[in-house]
């Protein structure tokens, strides 16, 4: 209840609200000072040839090791990061990190070329130049543009004229691949999709949900993804398939034409260092 008479404004205290409103705040505005203070890390998820189990690339994906909170997943800042313009220089710390590991990765296996598949986050293409920053950490890096994937949501390239599909074209032209993540979740449209430079799509985890056994099997989401996979073969665009959790849903999106597979079947995001051992060792087929 509020007691709003003018004089004094009394609010039912709710400690949690209150604790949770807090929290956003100190992780808002300590946002950028954290990324000078090198407080991000970076973890890969390999992503792995459904059909013959050989590592294709690995997704960075962030992680804030907070000094008072500890660990946070992206959930909890990369939200607050677009909102307050952070994600900017937090996004190219990410390029870059991800850009060096890639041309270790490379160096270390020259006959394994690992792609690095990096998150970027609208403003990254509708408010910076996007395209000098990645040309600078290329050529700083040494890293090949080849060996170099972007990936962005369907909202972020949906209705993108100008500046922003510029940027996305002339990124292309570089020869840096371009993936359109957690595909289906948006307005799917593949239409429009096959006209943008876009060389991959990434089949968001709620599709490969039901190609389990343990669900009740549901035939429409298998024809769906198949027709869906079909299409973008045709259209030139090789598909990825999120949240690979079994090996029955390896097995069953590879038969119906799925390029790669990522998720814990495979393997958990894991520090730099493991994905080393995983190049040498290799992966489950
Ligand atoms: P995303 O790009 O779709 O990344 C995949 C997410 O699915 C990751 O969550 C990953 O840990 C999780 N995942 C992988 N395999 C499985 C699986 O088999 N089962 C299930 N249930 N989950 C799986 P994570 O690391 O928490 O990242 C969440 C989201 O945060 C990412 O979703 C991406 O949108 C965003 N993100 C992460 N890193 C960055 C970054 O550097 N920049 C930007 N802009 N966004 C990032
Ligand atoms: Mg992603
Ligand atoms: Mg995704
Ligand atoms: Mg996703």
């Amino acid at each position: 209840w509020a007691k709003a008479d003018g004089k004094a404004r009394w609010t039912l205290f709710d400690p949690e609200r209150n604790a949770h409103r807090m929290t956003r705040q100190a992780l808002s505005s300590t946002l950028r000072p954290a990324v000078e203070r090198d407080e991000f890390v970076l973890q890969y998820q390999p992503l792995v040839g459904l059909g013959d189990g050989v590592v294709r690339g690995v997704e960075a994906l962030v992680r804030w090791r907070h000094p008072q909170f500890g660990t946070l997943a992206p959930n909890r800042f990369i939200g607050l990061a677009e909102e307050t313009g952070a994600i900017v220089p937090l996004g190219r710390w990410v390029l870059a990190t991800a850009c060096r590991q890639a041309r270790r990765w490379q160096l270390a296996h020259p006959r394994e070329p690992i792609v690095v598949s990096v998150n970027v986050a609208v403003r990254q293409v509708w408010d910076s130049d996007l395209v000098a920053d990645v040309a600078a950490i290329l050529t700083e890096t040494g890293l090949p543009p080849s060996l170099l994937q972007l990936e962005l949501t369907e909202s972020a390239v949906m209705g993108s004229a100008g500046r922003p599909l510029q940027q996305l074209q002339q990124l292309s032209d570089m020869g840096v691949a371009i993936a359109i993540d957690d595909f289906g979740t948006g307005y799917s449209n593949l239409a429009y999709l096959s006209r943008l430079p876009v060389s991959t799509l990434k089949l968001d985890g709620s599709f490969v949900r039901g190609f389990r056994s343990e669900e009740p099997p549901n035939p429409a989401d298998e024809t769906i993804v198949e027709a869906l996979v079909q299409l973008a073969h045709r259209l030139g665009i090789k598909v990825t398939a999120e949240c690979v959790e079994s090996a029955e849903q390896a097995e069953r999106l590879g038969r119906i034409g799925c390029d790669t597979g990522q998720g814990w079947f495979y393997s958990r995001p894991v520090p730099a260092d493991s994905i080393s051992a995983l190049l040498s060792t290799g992966v489950r087929p």
